[in-house]
């Protein structure tokens, strides 16, 4: 269909401008100025720059990159291209990502930093300031201590991607990625696995350092051992960064390759009968594909968007929207729901002036023994600290409200038990944010839909995704553009796992 895309754009624009300028938002723009002389020169003027266009070739700061580097072996697809102005609503398009935070905004900039205008790109953002997005109160580490070998190596690779960031990005917005060990420390429980782990992390190219509890007390003097058995702490490509300044960049450069970033919900898919798919699970009235999915426009307009293939990647909301492609309430596979859910994590800036304080050299402290973890900010002798386990919380999708209590009452005797210096610690300021958390393994889910033929899924990846959006993204344009994973093998972590039955556990997640 989007193979004679172009065609149909030529013959559809005087059609869609006359109903884009009906149904637009009021808002006192150039569209929406209804005055008859002004509106037919402006689709005089338009249909000449059309013609210009279609004539003259336009001049592409990336014109040079482009032809060297060609589009999609894939040919499960026939991809349009972009040929559209970014302006323009764009009403069709052969990638439409719903989610413009950290993991859709690389998904973004991946696909069209290796297709440049081979591919048409749309990211469908609800929340252009992302208030309740996740990416924007992440507490910005980037570590890897992990148990599985994706887990680690996605953190890997966002750790060099990072360093080289204002190079990938050509940008220059700062990431401000400050390279810092992270130390976790293991109770005797605990301590075999963080043995087994660390070797795993060393053999694939982490670099870490088991320290026994002697060798924490000297190193560490602020610390104190109690109910220890073991420490491990990363000696490069760990640290934090600014996570903020991380999607800006996704964004900015994707913008610059021609990704349109459309500011509206998607509220709801319509489908396609595909007679010629034949698909194992689909009812007997035969198979439907996403075709279009439906956008709510601030202004309370609606618009459609016509897509090759969907990717959803909107964080805690992901369920919700899979279930818009009925996916939780259909037949056969249909029936699996996408198991993520929002799970509410505080985080607290504290500030304490005491002698004994960790310096300049203090890690993000990770104490497993009872999931609290805490950083250095600055160096005025803030501290910014979380913890991993609310199995009492009351967790709400869009509920945001902080408790400073559960800081006095629970947070505050477990730090000071593990560094006393924070004992008296001033609570400086504190705000919540939602994990995507996946009830089925706790772990993401990355990959195609098992039942769509044009629906990949890139969600669920709790209190460690940031740093994975480097990595997440090249997946995903891996898999659209050459239809495999090309550089790191992150198939078992797909939907199939749910469908047979695979639980991935992250021992290390940070849940
Ligand atoms: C408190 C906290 C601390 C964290 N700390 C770390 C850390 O130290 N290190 C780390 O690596 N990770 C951390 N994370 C995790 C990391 O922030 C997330 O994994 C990552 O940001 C997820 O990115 P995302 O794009 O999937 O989700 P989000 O950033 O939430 O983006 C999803 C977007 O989808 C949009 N959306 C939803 N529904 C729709 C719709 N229907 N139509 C259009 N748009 C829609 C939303 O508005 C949102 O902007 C932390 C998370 C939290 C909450």
């Amino acid at each position: 269909m989007l193979r004679c895309r172009h065609v149909i754009r030529k013959i559809q624009v005087p059609l869609l401008r006359a109903h884009s300028t009906g149904s637009n938002p009021p808002g006192g723009n150039e569209q929406n100025d209804q005055h008859p002389l002004r509106r037919t020169f402006r689709l005089l003027g338009n249909d000449m720059r059309k013609i210009k266009e279609f004539f003259v070739p336009k001049e592409d700061k990336y014109e040079n990159e482009s032809k060297t580097q060609s589009i999609a072996t894939n040919n499960k697809f026939k991809f349009g291209g972009d040929k559209g102005s970014i302006e323009e609503f764009p009403t069709h398009c052969d990638v439409l990502i719903i989610g413009g935070g950290g993991i859709g905004s690389s998904i973004a900039y991946w696909l069209k930093q290796k297709a440049r205008n081979g591919l048409n790109v749309v990211v469908v953002e609800k929340d252009i300031k992302h208030e309740k997005s996740a990416t924007r109160v992440s507490i910005n580490g980037l570590s890897h201590h992990f148990s599985l070998p994706e887990t680690i190596q996605m953190s890997l690779f966002g750790a060099d991607f990072l360093r080289e960031a204002p190079e990938n990005f050509g940008t220059n917005i700062p990431i401000k990625y400050v390279p810092y060990g992270q130390l976790v420390l293991a109770s005797e429980e605990d301590a075999e696995m963080m043995k087994q782990t660390s070797h795993l992390q060393n053999e694939l190219g982490a670099r870490n350092e088991l320290l026994t509890v002697d060798r924490l007390a000297s190193r560490f003097p602020w610390l104190n051992t109690k109910g220890i058995a073991l420490g491990c702490i990363g000696q490069e490509r760990e640290g934090w960064f600014d996570p903020w300044a991380l999607l800006a960049n996704y964004k900015r450069a994707a913008h610059g390759y021609g990704a349109h970033f459309v500011h509206g919900e998607a509220i709801d898919f319509e489908f396609e009968n595909q007679g010629d798919i034949i698909v194992t699970g689909a009812e007997r009235s035969g198979y439907q594909s996403l075709d279009k999915v439906i956008i709510q426009q601030p202004g309370g307009a609606q618009r459609s968007i016509k897509f090759a293939l969907c990717v959803i990647a909107a964080g805690v909301n992901s369920k919700a929207v899979a279930r818009l492609a009925h996916i939780g309430h259909g037949e056969g596979v249909l029936h699996l729901p996408l198991p993520i859910e929002a799970r509410k994590r505080y985080m607290y800036k504290i500030n304490t002036q005491d002698q004994n304080i960790p310096g300049m050299a203090m890690p993000m402290v990770v104490d497993s023994t009872t999931g609290t973890y805490i950083r250095r900010l600055g160096l005025g002798g803030d501290y910014v600290c979380g913890h991993n386990a609310f199995p009492d919380e009351e967790v709400s999708g869009d509920n945001l409200d902080v408790s400073t209590s559960y800081f006095n009452e629970k947070m505050r005797p477990m730090l000071a038990d593990r560094i006393p210096a924070f004992a008296t610690a001033d609570l400086v300021s504190c705000m919540a944010g939602l994990y995507d958390y996946n009830v089925y393994d706790d772990n993401g889910i990355l990959g195609p839909h098992p039942y769509y033929h044009n629906l990949y899924i890139a969600s669920g990846f709790s209190g460690q995704g940031i740093q994975q959006t480097p990595a997440l993204g090249r997946a995903i344009s891996e898999l659209i553009m050459d239809g495999q994973f090309r550089t790191l093998d992150l198939s078992r972590l797909g939907f199939d796992r749910l469908i047979v039955d695979k639980p991935m556990y992250e021992f290390n997640a940070l849940n």
